[in-house]
């Protein structure tokens, strides 16, 4: 099982600015102190080795995509944010390979940011194409069409050449797709969010993003510690520091990172992605918000095994 990250900002897309571009290259060369290198492989090397993420990478401004490569019969896509159009790119190659034309999508719900990259996923306009959008919303159909009314777009749903099919899913009802056992539980976020856990055989997923887990209400998650159980790998929207959440005093339906932790840790999970990251924040902002996770998962670990969190970017690979 591959997992490949194609969108995971929150909210809004963000696109890098010159003076971002500015102050990474002026932190590295100040890094490099004056050392000569024979390539820009070279170059890359020190980088990698020497400079934290912020600076020689990018967590990435595309919304939430992800997908993941479990099965030789479907793609696998969890959201339809603005990062769906990198993944269609990538698909249409693959399918020139050989890869049948068959995609599953998940919809945590239909707010913008997960749903937006679908009017510009090439496959949806390619005759011989299937598409299936699994969701717990009756009204996902609704909301992926009224995107591309005229008035918003200028292609409308029906002219879309691929078969497209919805199925609302009940959320204690557990089924099959593309080879793999899909679950669903409900999420406390305006209108309604749910989180999907993907079983193979020994590996396990949980996608559960725009779902507000409150600090002082951590004993009535039960239901999160059971659908989290044993997973290798939750992906987890923590998108604000816990900092920002008390101070802030948000109630906007999203959970801290620290509570992630907490959630992850108590349900025996082993790897932890941070992902829907604040539009606001800047790559040093996540950065510095990851470090604090990672120590602060070391200081409440106990005897308990370690969670390993990772940060989502766009473009990260996992595989499981
Ligand atoms: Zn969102
Ligand atoms: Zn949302």
């Amino acid at each position: 099982m591959k997992v490949r990250f194609w969108g995971t900002r929150g909210s809004l897309p963000v696109a890098q600015r010159a003076d971002a571009a500015l102050a990474k290259i002026a932190r590295a060369l100040v890094a490099a102190d004056g050392r000569r290198f024979a390539s820009e492989a070279a170059a890359a090397a020190f980088a990698r080795r020497e400079l934290d993420f912020a600076t020689y990478g990018s967590f990435g401004g595309a919304t939430s995509c992800v997908e993941i490569e479990a099965s030789e019969e479907a793609f696998v896509v969890c959201d339809m944010g603005s990062g769906l159009r990198e993944f269609g790119l990538s698909a249409l190659r693959r399918c020139a390979e050989g890869h049948p034309r068959v995609y599953h999508f998940f919809l945590s719900h239909m707010h913008w940011d997960h749903i937006m990259g679908f009017p510009y996923f090439r496959p949806a306009f390619e005759t011989g194409a299937t598409i299936v959008i699994h969701a717990g919303h009756a009204d996902a159909e609704a909301a992926l069409r009224r995107q591309q009314e005229e008035i918003s777009f200028p292609v409308s749903f029906d002219e879309l050449k691929a078969r497209i099919q919805f199925v609302v899913h009940r959320p204690e009802e557990a089924f099959e797709a593309a080879g793999l056992e899909v679950s669903l539980v409900p999420q406390s976020h305006a209108h309604g969010s749910f989180g999907w856990r993907f079983d193979r055989p020994g590996k396990a997923v949980v996608y559960s993003t725009d779902a507000e887990h409150a600090p002082e209400r951590m004993d009535d998650e039960v239901d999160f510690q059971d659908f989290f159980a044993g997973a290798d790998l939750v992906i987890k929207d923590t998108m604000y520091s816990l900092g920002d959440t008390a101070s802030l005093k948000l109630d906007l339906g999203h959970s801290s990172n620290l509570v992630g932790v907490d959630l992850c840790h108590a349900a025996g999970v082993k790897r932890l992605a941070l992902f829907h990251h604040e539009p606001a924040y800047s790559d040093d902002d996540i950065q510095r918000m990851y470090d604090d996770t990672r120590r602060y998962e070391e200081s409440v670990r106990g005897e308990r095994p370690p969670l390993e969190v990772v940060c989502a970017y766009d473009g990260l690979e996992i595989e499981i």
